[in-house]
């Protein structure tokens, strides 16, 4: 049986990100503690087949507990979460249910230091490594962070300004890749999995966003000598 406590959580507010995605914020009646990371489950009313959506926290975890939590949300046409929550107002009533997930950062294993932290997101697979960096920038964690973030052309990016913050507090750098831009960009063009960086044994490697940019990602990861312990990831779909 699912142990995690239920909590009320009401939709204060949602600001556009980009088009079709929108930092949803709701305020919640008891904190809740979790890690850098970690998702929770919203209950989308109707919705099949469980009556809820996975959504990961995109703030860092407050060590008191957030009183209230946020979540980047890619709407897509037809989507059940999708359409209720664009036509949700503020002030609507949910349930959340969580934390969950294991999607976090990895300690160093003193033996093996790890040399780099190498993040892999599509889309809002972004918010996972947005809460693990803001948490390492609040803690003045020294370890080296390197991202790669797909979107399908510009208009879809968002979080850069948060991104460039991050930049100037941690040894961060970060690239974006385009699969399909519109006209000429200075972004990278392609898919993440065309400027995978040369494989080093002793980075770990976080992947979090669609199925397909996973499989073929980890797979490309193991072909060039990567210990698969070494690569984590997260499905969003
Ligand atoms: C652990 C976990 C964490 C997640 N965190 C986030 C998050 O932070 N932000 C976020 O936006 N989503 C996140 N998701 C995805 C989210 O839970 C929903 O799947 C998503 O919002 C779509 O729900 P829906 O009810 O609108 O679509 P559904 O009605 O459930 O989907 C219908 C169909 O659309 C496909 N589909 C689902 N998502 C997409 C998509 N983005 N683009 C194209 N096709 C899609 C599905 O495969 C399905 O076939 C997460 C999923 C998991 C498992």
């Amino acid at each position: 049986m699912d142990s995690a406590p239920i909590r009320s959580a009401v939709l204060t507010g949602a600001e556009p990100l980009a088009r079709n995605t929108n930092l949803y914020r709701f305020d919640l009646d008891v904190p809740l503690q979790f890690e850098a990371g970690q998702f929770a489950n919203l209950t989308i009313p109707g919705a099949t087949p469980r009556g809820e959506r996975s959504y990961s926290m995109w703030a860092p975890p407050d060590p008191a507990g957030n009183a209230s939590v946020e979540f980047a949300i890619q709407l897509f046409a037809g989507g059940q979460a999708s359409d209720y929550l664009r036509s949700a107002p503020v002030g609507t009533p949910f349930e959340l249910r969580g934390p969950y997930g294991h999607f976090t950062l990895r300690g160093d294993d003193p033996d093996h230091p790890t040399t780099a932290h190498w993040f892999l997101a599509t889309s809002t697979g972004l918010a996972p490594f947005h809460a693990m960096l803001a948490a390492a920038a609040r803690a003045g964690d020294p370890r080296r962070f390197r991202l790669l973030f797909g979107c399908r052309e510009e208009q879809d990016m968002f979080g850069l300004a948060a991104l460039d913050a991050l930049r100037d507090r941690l040894d961060f750098a970060y690239s974006v890749c385009l699969s399909r831009p519109q006209g000429a960009t200075r972004h990278n063009v392609g898919r993440i999995t065309a400027h995978m960086p040369a494989a080093d044994p002793a980075a770990r490697y976080y992947l979090c966003g669609n199925g397909a940019m996973i499989t073929e990602a980890r797979e490309l990861l193991k072909a060039r000598g990567i210990d698969r312990k070494r690569i984590h990831h997260e499905k969003y779909w």
